[in-house]
């Protein structure tokens, strides 16, 4: 096998080459799982098992990879951010949204509130928690918890994808910089729709329920310009697909976003619960679990396998402008 299949790039690696990559991928991930930390600010996620490590790839011939933990179910946290934006692009239209939220980096952590005081009225980006609650509150007067986790199954092929009503209760018990986020944005005057029931449709976004091939399958949607490749239903427009992945790659990672778009080049969202989507060419969808994180919020392992998996099958985006 090639050190990289750069050399030449009209070879597709064989499935057992691919294979070995993958394979590779998660025992570096599985080795870096003990530097990392399981997030614990929401009580209930500190029950995860640190060492955990799970990765799934699909492709859009239904061929697919997996090794891990890739079977247990975690709430799906920041991941949902990227299926809000879906729907209110979907349902809003660009002008629309984006009449409400902006789209540039903060390089600030997930939940700061200070540049929305000090420096502007609407959030920064839906990536962020103050993005992705305004534009949930877009959205909240027309659907309720049970229509959005239903685009979520949609999207994520997964039909079993419910409520993890213990990391609920664990976010509303524990959530009051959220609410104070949402408070915020409404003393701005641009939140569009009830406080409380803006925050808590959050709150429950954040806690459905996914697993590695839940997440994978949202990045193979999402690597195919929108369309699920076994049902050919378009879900998501060309060029919303195309709005969704600059997000993912330029605030996807909390403020690790640059250096993971330096060193990974994958447009990719990650949560503190510990997983991670990745919409990689092929098309392919890789869905990451690990629950111990970095300093900024994204699963050490999941970082780590993408860094090999980028290498190694060319996959960061401006290898193959
Ligand atoms: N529910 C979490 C929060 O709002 C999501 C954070 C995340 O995954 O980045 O704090």
């Amino acid at each position: 096998m090639n050190d990289t299949f750069l050399e030449n790039r009209a070879s597709k690696p064989t499935k057992d080459e691919l294979r070995n990559v993958f394979a590779e991928a998660y025992r570096l991930g599985l080795e870096a799982a003990p530097e990392g930390r399981v997030a614990d600010y929401i009580p209930e996620l500190a029950k995860a098992d640190p060492g955990a490590f799970g990765i799934y790839m699909l492709d859009g011939n239904g061929e697919s990879i997996s090794f891990g933990d890739v079977s247990t179910r975690f709430s799906i946290q920041s991941v949902a951010k990227v299926i809000i934006l879906a729907v209110a692009l979907k349902y809003r239209g660009f002008d629309e949204t984006f009449s409400h939220v902006m789209m540039e980096p903060s390089g600030d952590s997930f939940n700061s509130i200070l540049k929305l005081d000090l420096r502007s009225n609407l959030p920064f980006n839906p990536m962020i928690n103050a993005g992705a609650i305004q534009t949930v509150s877009l959205l909240a007067d027309e659907f309720g918890f049970d229509d959005l986790m239903g685009f979520a199954r949609e999207l994520c092929m997964d039909p079993n994808i419910v409520l993890d009503e213990a990391v609920y209760n664990s976010e509303h018990d524990t959530g009051d910089r959220n609410r104070a986020i949402v408070y915020l944005l409404k003393s701005k005057g641009v939140l569009m729709a009830d406080p409380e029931k803006t925050v808590d449709l959050y709150f429950k976004l954040c806690s459905l329920s996914v697993n590695a091939r839940s997440l994978a399958a949202l990045g193979l949607v999402i690597s195919n310009g929108g369309v699920n490749p076994f049902t050919g239903r378009n879900w998501i427009e060309p060029d919303h697909v195309r709005t969704i992945k600059s997000l993912m790659f330029t605030c996807g990672m909390y403020d690790f976003s640059g250096q993971f778009g330096v060193k990974v080049g994958v447009p990719g969202k990650s949560g503190v619960g510990g997983g991670m989507v990745c919409a990689a060419r092929g098309p392919m969808g890789i869905g990451l679990y690990g629950p111990s994180l970095d300093p900024y919020g994204n699963s050490i392992a999941a970082v780590k396998a993408m860094e090999h998996l980028s290498e190694k099958l060319n996959l960061h985006v401006f290898d193959y402008l």
